[in-house]
Formats: C-alpha cells, sequence, structure tokens
C-alpha cells in the first residue's frame, strides 16, 4: 500500500561551477526517477544549447510578463540575467506524483523555500573555493570577468548553506549523485508513514 500522493519537489542549489548540471546529467544517465523542470532565461545560449531542452530561451521583455502573470515558481537575477522555474510542469508533474528536481543558484532556492517549504533543499558544495575556481575556468565558456564575478557570488551563496536541509559535497560525481539518491529515498519514506 503506498501512502504517496504527491511528488517530492527536490531543490538542488549551489554556485555556479560546482557541478549542478553534471550531477543532474549524471542522475539522467543513472535513469534516477525523477522529472527535470527546464528554466526560461534572458542569457544568450551557449555553444550546443538547444531552445527547449537546456533553457526556454527569451528576451528580457518575455521574461518581465512571466513575472507579472505569476509564471514563475521563483526567479532571480543573476551576473546580468534572469532565471526562472516555469510554475505549471512542477505543479502538474507533482501533481500527477512524480518528483521534480530543480537546478536553481541560491537567491532562487530560498525563494521556493519561503512559498513551498515541504520541498527538500539540496546545498551542492564544491571540495574548496579553489577547487571551484578551476571548475569555471576549466568550463571554458566565460571571459575573466565573467569568471571574477560568478567567484564573488559563489563566496556570499556558500554563506547561504545553513538554510538547506542537507549539503552534498560535489568531491566525486558519482559519489554526490549516490548520496542525493539516498536523500530521496529517506524523504519518501519520512512522508510515506
Ligand atoms: P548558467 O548561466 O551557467 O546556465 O546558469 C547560471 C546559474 O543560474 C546556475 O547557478 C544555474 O543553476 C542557475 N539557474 C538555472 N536555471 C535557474 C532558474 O530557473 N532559477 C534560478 N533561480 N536559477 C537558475
Amino acid at each position: 500500500m503506498s501512502f504517496k500522493e504527491k511528488g517530492l519537489l527536490v531543490v538542488l542549489s549551489g554556485p555556479s561551477g560546482v557541478g549542478k548540471g553534471t550531477v543532474c546529467r549524471a542522475l539522467r544517465s543513472r535513469g534516477t526517477d525523477l522529472q527535470y523542470s527546464i528554466s526560461v532565461t534572458t542569457r544568450a545560449p551557449r555553444a550546443g544549447e538547444q531552445e527547449g531542452v537546456h533553457y526556454f530561451f527569451k528576451s528580457k521583455e518575455a521574461f518581465k510578463k512571466m513575472i507579472e502573470e505569476k509564471k514563475l515558481l521563483e526567479w532571480a537575477e543573476y551576473v546580468g540575467n534572469y532565471y526562472g522555474t516555469p510554475i505549471d510542469y512542477v505543479k502538474q508533474t507533482l501533481d500527477q506524483g512524480q518528483d521534480v528536481i530543480l537546478e536553481i543558484e541560491v537567491q532562487g532556492a530560498l525563494q521556493v523555500k519561503k512559498n513551498f517549504p515541504e520541498g527538500t533543499f539540496i546545498f551542492l558544495a564544491p571540495p574548496s573555493l579553489s577547487e571551484l575556481k578551476n571548475r569555471i575556468q576549466g568550463r571554458g565558456t566565460e571571459t575573466l570577468d565573467l569568471i571574477e564575478n560568478r567567484l564573488k557570488v559563489a563566496k556570499d551563496e556558500i554563506d547561504m548553506m545553513k538554510y538547506y536541509d542537507y549539503v552534498v559535497e560535489n568531491d566525486q560525481v558519482e559519489k554526490a549523485c549516490d548520496r542525493i539518491e539516498a536523500i530521496v529515498t529517506a524523504e519518501h519514506c519520512k512522508r510515506e508513514r
């Protein structure tokens, strides 16, 4: 017998460059039973990024309209661009009893925590700040200025770790995935009593 009705909303957050995207892709390729919300952004697509796969790419005007029309569960301005989570997909998927994972930065995660405290909030932490810098540089998609900006933001974001339910260190991707899967399983056991 299952007491499960609604799905679990898992918020995976942490500083840019910590490997949230890599961890989500690894969870996907393992076949972990999670649905992935696709965000809206005003940032320009990077090489290889596709509309509706990596993001929904919008103009600032179109994004602001979505805010006004309350179509976003959360949104944030991050290093000069807007990012947000479309609310309808999340609601519908949770209502169908499926678990949803959001891969978002810290301001947005804290908004979700305010509006949806029953979510499960996981902070993905880098082994160290110098390792984080290496990872952002290694990605090769940002200019030096942008790297410095992202690092500044990262230091503030790391201070927010205390507001999360769980901290997962991303020392190795597969280990981080194991920990996240264990958290999701534990949260279901907690809810299904
Ligand atoms: P990037 O430009 O590297 O794709 O993303 C920059 C940051 O925005 C990352 O930390 C990423 O997790 C975050 N992000 C992506 N989508 C969303 C979203 O819908 N909402 C918020 N608040 N952050 C997001």
